[in-house]
């Protein structure tokens, strides 16, 4: 009989995970029963250590990439996006609101906020969060800056004060992320996610009353109307993204555009620390998106969260979650036969036999280095049981070693893939890049679960590895909250992080590298690139980048961010001209019942209506 796929889960949680890979047959690790590497994939709320990533084993996955803090903390999302539209200047990178970073910035604000007074128009409203706190915690929204009262780090940012809203109420959108690899970035967005409301109906006059201005289920949960029905929203506080798609049709508005300028958003993100990320492609990402919609249907980017939260709420909860998990699982590729895992345990039992019998030195047998490392590692955690975390020597020994093998034996450091269908024809045609969206009735691109060839480039440990600090987990009781006390200042200068205890300082990824020319793709260089393209589609999980030849050569070797920015503009230009186009279309169709005219002038006058249809 096949062994099973094991999963590891830290503290017990979350439950869906759980209840997921055990209706898919997994089964959970006990680690009184376990050797210590034995399984497949670790699932924690927190970011990994270092030396997790550096003594990962070939058939074993993390739910986390190293180095993703540069989007999951506040303050550091709010440097970054500043970072890339000084450097880009590209109106796309328009999506996140003003902000400040306190007690920093302070001087910086002053100025902005007396600006803004002085400035004839709408009243400017301010939303101050702690950087170290996540779901709603500490946060407030102010007009006046005598109401601004701090104790920690904090990020004052302009606040939406015209949120679109749903019979009053105002949500956000909670979108659903995929970062298979970071080398080359391969990102895939859910079809479902979650429209979160608030439990109040919105009112300006009334800034201190979180249920109408916080939309975090955290908060709303506790509200006095939460299970009240209300007007159009009903009861609870969420909707599915299918409910919300339903809303929209309703309304005129373009949903193409919508959807991509949100994608826009979540590849721009993802650019800002793309180059940074070390190479894992063990490693998977599951993020979540807070997006905000104005009146004018403008998306905007609140920030990102490295641990959703997964738990069951209401029905919204397992609607959405479980496929969610469902589809991510697949979205990894694990073959139903875990042969490495297996093999490996088999030739260890095999070494511990022979030692037994020839009482010979561990040099004699063709055996998974790690194992001996593991070994060491074990015999020091006795010996020195005091000491929690390596020390940075060792890591850097073990850095070391790593990318040494990797480089000796890079064939035997796959991930538990299945090669026989590496050579999987997947099409680049532009029309098998479906939107984050709309439902597509079609199941052409469908790529079956548990067979969808695996993409990732081997391991290449080229960047050193850091420890991440206070990041955005919306989980329940996660461990990164715990290491992370509101009092941390970590907002004086960027260098004030837990890594630089550490000896690692925080550095930017070089978003300028690339030739930021696309030159001809010849016919094999085009081949080559086929042969790369991941799977348009896996369960609900939609493939947002990359999602043409351009954009796929873009992030093949070193990530050529400008080229990327570029095709995101012309794609985006496109599906607004197409709408406009649709709008006069509709328009004309209104005025089905006005009779047409010739135009005066020419000598053979056409219709008026021929002229419009000619210069679109
Ligand atoms: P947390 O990590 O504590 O959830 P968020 O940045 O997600 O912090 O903010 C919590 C909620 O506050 C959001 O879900 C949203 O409803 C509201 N909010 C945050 N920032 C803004 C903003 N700039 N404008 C309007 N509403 C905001």
């Amino acid at each position: 009989m096949a062994a099973s796929l094991v999963f590891r889960l830290h503290d017990k949680g979350p439950d869906v995970v759980r209840e997921v890979l055990l209706e898919r047959g997994w089964e959970e690790y006990d680690e009184e029963e376990r050797e210590e590497e034995d399984w497949n994939l670790y699932w924690r709320g927190s970011m990994f250590r270092n030396s997790e990533y550096l003594n990962l084993l070939p058939w074993q996955r993390l739910n986390h990439h190293p180095k993703t803090a540069g989007i999951t903390r506040k303050d550091f999302l709010a440097r970054n996006l500043k970072r890339m539209r000084a450097t880009l200047g590209s109106p796309l990178y328009d999506f996140s609101p003003t902000a400040f970073i306190l007690p920093n910035d302070y001087t910086r604000f002053l100025s902005e906020y007396n600006k803004q007074r002085l400035t004839k128009g709408a009243t400017v409203y301010w939303i101050c969060k702690p950087v170290g706190l996540s779901r709603g915690r500490g946060i407030f929204i102010f007009e006046d800056i005598k109401d601004l009262v701090y104790d920690c780090s904090v990020i004052v940012q302009r606040y939406i004060s015209n949120p679109l809203l749903i019979s009053g109420y105002k949500f956000d959108l909670r979108i659903y992320v995929c970062v298979k690899t970071f080398y080359p970035l391969t990102v895939y967005i859910h079809q479902e996610g979650l429209v979160r409301f608030a439990t109040e109906k919105y009112n300006l006059s009334s800034l201190q009353n979180l249920y109408a201005h916080l939309t975090n289920t955290s908060i709303n949960k506790f509200g006095p109307f939460y299970t009240t029905q209300k007007e159009r929203v009903g009861q609870g506080c969420k909707w599915t993204m299918s409910k919300f798609r339903h809303f929209l049709h309703c309304q005129d508005v373009n949903q193409n555009l919508l959807w991509q300028r949100i994608n826009n958003i979540v590849t721009l993100t993802l650019l800002t620390i793309a180059p940074s990320v070390p190479s894992y492609p063990n490693c998977v990402e599951l993020f979540g998106f807070d997006i905000l919609v104005d009146v004018k249907f403008k998306p905007w980017l609140l920030e990102v969260n490295n641990s959703p939260a997964l738990t069951l709420d209401c029905q919204a909860d397992i609607t959405v979650k479980k496929r969610l998990i469902g589809d991510l699982i697949d979205l990894m590729n694990y073959t139903m036969v875990d042969s490495l895992r297996v093999k490996a345990f088999q030739r260890q039992a095999h070494r511990k036999s022979y030692h037994h019998a020839n009482y010979s030195s561990d040099a004699s047998l063709p055996l998974l280095p790690k194992f001996k490392e593991a070994e060491v590692r074990r015999q020091r955690k006795h010996n020195q049981s005091s000491q929690t975390l390596p020390r940075l020597k060792n890591i850097r020994h073990f850095e070391k070693k790593s990318q040494r093998q990797s480089k000796q034996s890079s064939q035997t450091h796959f991930p538990p893939v299945d090669f026989s269908r590496m050579t999987t024809k997947t099409s680049t045609n532009s029309a098998l890049n479906l939107m984050l969206g709309p439902h597509s009735g079609t199941n052409v691109s469908v790529v079956n679960r548990h067979t969808c060839p695996a993409l990732a480039p081997w391991l290449r440990v080229k960047r050193s590895l850091r420890e991440s600090g206070v990041t955005n987990c919306d989980e329940t009781e996660t461990e990164a909250e715990a290491e992370c006390p509101a009092e941390t200042d970590v907002s004086s200068t960027i260098h004030d992080t837990p890594e630089q205890s550490l000896g690692f300082r925080w550095k930017l990824p070089d978003i300028n590298r690339g030739s930021n020319r696309l030159k001809e793709i010849s016919l094999e260089e085009n081949e080559a690139l086929n042969r790369h393209v991941p799977p348009p589609r896996v369960g609900d999980f939609i493939r947002t980048f990359p999602f043409n030849k351009a954009t796929l050569k873009a992030s093949q070797n070193e990530l050529d961010v400008k080229v990327i920015i570029q095709e995101l503009h012309k794609l985006t230009g496109q599906l607004a001209k197409s709408e406009r186009k649709r709008k006069r279309e509709e328009e004309n169709k209104d005025g089905e019942e006005d009779f047409d005219s010739l135009l005066w002038g020419p000598k053979d006058p056409p219709l008026i209506s021929q002229c419009l249809k000619n210069n679109k």
